[in-house]
C-alpha cells in the first residue's frame, strides 16, 4: 500500500490528526493503523468501576470515523518503521505502507518496571486490560484494602480512580473497603503545587479516602508496598503510572530514556522531517517544560501535526506548536476525585465545587459528540 499520510495509532491524537490532514487536504490518501476496532475515551475509564459511564458510552467504532472523514482504517500493530525507506510494518501478515509523510501517535502504556516487583505484584489501570482487571478484583475483595500509587509522568488517573472506587464501594454496600493513595515523593505538590494537593486530599478525605503523603518507595512485593521507613499491607495495589514508549521497531537513537520519540517544536523528527509524533509518544524538545501526557495536549499536538504533514505535501513551510495555547491548557487540572474537583491552574487552586466539574462534563460531550452516530452518556452518572 502506498499513502500520502500514514497515521499509526487510534486514540485521541491519532484520529484527530488522520481527521485534520483529509479536511485539510481531501485528495490525499491517509491510512490510519491501529490493533483496535474502537476510539477508547480514556479518561472515562475511571468511571467504569462505579458504572458511572457503560463501556459502550466511551467508544466509538473507528470504521465509522473512517468512512465519515475518508480515510482508510488499517487494523493491527506496528512493527517496523523504516525511517530511511518510508516504510512501515504492520499486522500479523506484516503487510508493507509506504508512505510520504508518517504521524506516530501510538500513546504510551505504563513503564511496569519502574518500581521493582511493581510488574509482578501490582495492576497498572492506565492500560486498558488492567482497567478491566482492576473491575473483576475488586469485584472479587469485597473487604478489600486497596492502594493507588500516584508515581511517574501521570498520576491524575490514580486518584479519580481512588474516589470513584470509594463511591462505587459505598454504593455496593461494602463498607469495609479500604482506600488509600500513597503519593511518590512529592508527585503530588508537583503537579498540583502543595495548596492544591492538600485541597484535593482534603476533599478525598470527606470521601472516606486516606493517603500516605511523600512515600519512598522501595519496592512492591506480594501483598505489600515497601517504604524505606515502613511496610504497608494490601489485597491491591494499582500504580498509575509510569509511562513509557511502546516499540515501534524504530531506530533507538530516535528515542529518549523512557523510549518516547524526540522531536522538535514542529513535532518532526530532526533527522527525518518527514516524521511526526502526536500525544503521549512523543518527547517535544524546545518548548520550555515537559508536556503533561493528557488528552488535551495529545489533541493539540495532533493538530500542529496534521497542519505540518499537510504543508510539507504542499511544499509549505511547517509551524511551530502554538506556545501560548499550550502553555496555558499545561497549566490546568481538574482531576474528578469521585464527584468532587478542584480546578487547579498553574499549580495554584482556583475554585473547587459544581462549576469546575461542569467545564470538565462540557469539555468530554463536546469530544464525543464530535464523534459519534449515535447517542450516549455525555457525563458519568451514579
Ligand atoms: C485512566 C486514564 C484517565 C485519564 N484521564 C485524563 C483526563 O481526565 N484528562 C486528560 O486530558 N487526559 C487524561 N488521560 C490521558 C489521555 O487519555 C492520554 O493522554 C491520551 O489518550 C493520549 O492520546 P494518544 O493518542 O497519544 O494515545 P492513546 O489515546 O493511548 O492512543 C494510542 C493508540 O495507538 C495504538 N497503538 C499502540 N501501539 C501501536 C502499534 N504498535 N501500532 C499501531 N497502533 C498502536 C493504541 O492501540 C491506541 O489506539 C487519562 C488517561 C488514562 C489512561
Amino acid at each position: 500500500m502506498n499513502v500520502d499520510v500514514a497515521v499509526v495509532g487510534g486514540g485521541a491524537a491519532g484520529v484527530d490528526a488522520a481527521v485534520a490532514v483529509r479536511e485539510q487536504k481531501p485528495g490525499s490518501t491517509v491510512a490510519l493503523i491501529t490493533p483496535d476496532q474502537n476510539l477508547s475515551y480514556r479518561p472515562w475509564l475511571v468511571y467504569l468501576p462505579a458504572d458511572a459511564v457503560s463501556a459502550a458510552d466511551m467508544t466509538i467504532p473507528l470504521s465509522e470515523i473512517a468512512d465519515r472523514h475518508g480515510f482508510e482504517l488499517v487494523h493491527g500493530k506496528v512493527t517496523q518503521v523504516d525511517p530511511d525507506t518510508s516504510q512501515i510494518t504492520a499486522g500479523p501478515e506484516s503487510a508493507v505502507i509506504e508512505y510520504k509523510q508518517l504521524i506516530l501517535a501510538p500513546g504510551a502504556p505504563a513503564d511496569r518496571a519502574r518500581i521493582a516487583g511493581a510488574e509482578k505484584h501490582a495492576i497498572f489501570p492506565c492500560d486498558a486490560d488492567d482497567a478491566r482487571e482492576l473491575i473483576d478484583r475488586l469485584d472479587e475483595l469485597p473487604d478489600a484494602t486497596v492502594l493507588f500509587v500516584l508515581t511517574g509522568e501521570r498520576i491524575g488517573p490514580g486518584l479519580e480512580y481512588a474516589g470513584w472506587v470509594t463511591r462505587a464501594a459505598r454504593a455496593k454496600g461494602r463498607g469495609r473497603v479500604r482506600i488509600t493513595v500513597v503519593e511518590d515523593g512529592d508527585a503530588l505538590d508537583r503537579q498540583f503545587g502543595a495548596r492544591a494537593a492538600q485541597r484535593i486530599l482534603q476533599g478525598a478525605a470527606t470521601l472516606g479516602i486516606h493517603h500516605i503523603r511523600h512515600a519512598d518507595i522501595e519496592r512492591i512485593a506480594d501483598g505489600e508496598l515497601v517504604l524505606t521507613d515502613r511496610t504497608v499491607d494490601a489485597d491491591l495495589i494499582a500504580v498509575t503510572s509510569p509511562l513509557r514508549g511502546p516499540d515501534l521497531g524504530l531506530p533507538s537513537h530516535l528515542l529518549d530514556s523512557r523510549g518516547m520519540l524526540t522531536v522538535d517544536a514542529t513535532l518532526a523528527v530532526p533527522a527525518f522531517r518527514n516524521i511526526f509524533a502526536a500525544g503521549d509518544f512523543s518527547d517535544v524538545q524546545g518548548v520550555g517544560a515537559d508536556l503533561p501526557k493528557t488528552w488535551i495536549m495529545a489533541r493539540l499536538q495532533a493538530e500542529t501535526a496534521a497542519r505540518n504533514v499537510v504543508a510539507a505535501l504542499r511544499g509549505e513551510p511547517t509551524v511551530e506548536l502554538d506556545r501560548r495555547k499550550v502553555s496555558r491548557m499545561a497549566a490546568i487540572s481538574m482531576p474528578d476525585v469521585g464527584g468532587q474537583t478542584l480546578f487547579v491552574r498553574n499549580r495554584k487552586p482556583v475554585i473547587g465545587g459544581s462549576w469546575p466539574l461542569r467545564l470538565r462534563y462540557r469539555m468530554d460531550a463536546k469530544y464525543l459528540t464530535r464523534y459519534r452516530t449515535t447517542p450516549g452518556a455525555t457525563r458519568p452518572l451514579m
